[in-house]
């Protein structure tokens, strides 16, 4: 660290002149001989930097936020705080006598998550969804290896999650790509079509990306156990099915949930999150160690899991994530059944006002979320979806998901959540109505959107590969 501190021109938030007294013991061709010309600011200078770049930040204490996938809902400030409660900061090396308390609640959290999912078992350790979704795919591959059969290769519908192929591509699969009908769903002929004993299993999302429920997965779960194989569901999203029904109902065998976006943690710019793998009872045996077990009224990790495809993350996983949601479970109680029955009726509520001035390529009943398109400004206006996002930054909200799922053009994703109330919802539908009208009158406002935004259009490619994040010195 430089230790010739600059001239101070009266600014400084601190100071440390005095630390410079002794420093004979430095050889001197260690020692700066000019400054580094680091800004000179006051504390309150300095404060009001970071509250300026926080406000030009768009967050869900600001707006609407129907970032489809995202579950971008609210989350209790309460739970923040109980996470950071004195005895939770638990040591990663504490034994399982003096960290008692914190492995009740993981055992607690474990249990009210293994009602909700209706599944067997489960770990805590994985740190998000798409590490859950690896570490299910490993205790698929590890149980057809220990039942000594080599089947090779996962089938995958084309609207899922790009995490599902590539988490089971790390765990050694090939992918089989499905379409999908004209109903959004899985094309059971399709399906037929690749079943073979080469199969281990297939990896479904329900509601599906689309937000479509798939009607046909009883049916879907018998062909593939017929044919000796697993189905794995991705439970990301839990916001539409909880307390109605549940993965193991459906037939599933392994599920992983994000806490973050469904149980009380905020996420978004890489924060922590926790991936929960549960699975059926035959899957057990295969679960990463330790699991979080009691005997005689004491918790305890337990490493004695014959099968055990090994550890996936450190100690307590992300156990701050963990407290959250066992805080966020027991406030809601039974309540959660409402959770899901808001957030699918604010879905359709907006899908059904906002049809008339948007493609809708799947007119169903759609569960949390739906899709809309841009198809239509874009051939009738040339605004294409991306503008009608960018244009939505002026009114106060987040742009849903865009071009995602892939295999609907010019996509635009929504989810409301259930955290929103009407007047919000109305707002939304009118400006989007409002952005409808403005492409048939007035295609370059749209265009040239946001007007309102710290910055307009950036080049997000350029921003991607060629981040500009020094601090400058201004001579
Ligand atoms: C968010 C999401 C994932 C991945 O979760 P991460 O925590 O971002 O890894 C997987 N599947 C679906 C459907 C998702 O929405």
């Amino acid at each position: 660290m430089n230790l010739i501190f600059e001239k101070s021109t009266g600014s400084d938030g601190i100071n440390l002149t005095d630390k410079t007294d002794n420093i004979d013991f430095i050889p001197s061709e260690f020692l700066r001989n000019k400054t580094v010309g680091l800004p000179q600011l006051s504390e309150l200078e300095v404060m009001r930097h970071y509250k300026e770049l926080s406000d030009m930040n768009f967050c869900i204490e600001k707006g609407f936020y129907p970032l489809g996938s995202c579950t971008m809902k609210y989350n209790p400030k309460v739970n923040e705080l109980l996470s950071s409660l004195e005895g939770f900061n638990i040591h990663p090396d504490v034994k399982d006598e003096d960290a008692q308390g914190c492995l009740e609640l993981m055992y607690n959290l474990g249990n009210a998550l293994l009602e909700i999912t209706g599944m067997d078992a489960l770990t805590l350790q994985p740190s998000a969804g798409a590490h859950g979704e690896m570490t299910g795919m490993m205790i698929i591959r590890k149980y057809f290896d220990t039942i000594g059969q080599a089947r090779k290769k996962v089938i995958i519908p084309d609207s899922a999650h790009g995490t599902n192929p590539a988490s089971a591509k790390m765990a050694g699969f090939d992918i089989l790509e499905i379409k999908s009908n004209s109903k959004g769903q899985v094309d059971i002929d399709a399906l037929k079509h690749v079943l073979d004993e080469d199969v281990a299993a297939i990896m479904m999302t329900n509601p599906n990306t689309l937000g479509i429920f798939e009607e046909n997965v009883s049916e879907i779960s018998k062909l593939m156990h017929d044919n000796g194989s697993l189905l794995y569901y991705d439970g990301a999203n839990f916001n539409a099915i909880m307390g109605y029904t549940n993965p193991k109902l459906m037939g599933f065998d392994v599920v992983h949930l994000n806490l973050h976006k469904t149980f009380s943690t905020p996420h978004g710019g890489g924060g922590p999150g926790a991936g929960v793998v549960a699975v059926c009872e035959k899957l057990k045996d295969y679960l990463p160690v330790p699991i979080v077990d009691c005997a005689d009224g004491k918790y305890y990790r337990n490493y004695n899991v014959s099968n055990t495809i090994g550890n996936v993350k450190d100690y307590f996983g992300n156990f701050s994530v963990l407290v959250k949601a066992y805080a966020y479970i027991l406030m809601m109680g039974k309540n959660l059944k409402c959770v899901s029955e808001n957030a699918v009726l604010n879905a359709n509520y907006l899908k059904e006002n906002l049809k008339k001035y948007y493609n809708l390529p799947y007119d169903e009943p759609c569960m949390h979320e739906f899709v809309i398109t841009g198809e239509t400004q874009k051939e009738q206006n040339g605004v294409s979806t991306l503008h009608i996002a960018k244009a939505l930054m002026d009114e106060n909200a987040h742009p849903p998901t865009v071009y995602f799922p892939l295999i609907v053009h010019e996509a635009m994703m929504i989810e409301p959540t259930e955290s929103e109330n009407k007047q919000r919802l109305d707002d939304f539908i009118n400006s989007m109505v409002k952005i409808a009208q403005e492409c048939k009158n007035n295609p370059q406002g749209v265009l040239d959107a946001p007007h309102s935004t710290p910055v307009k259009k950036i080049d997000e490619v350029l921003a991607a590969r060629h981040p500009d994040l020094n601090y400058k010195i201004c001579e």
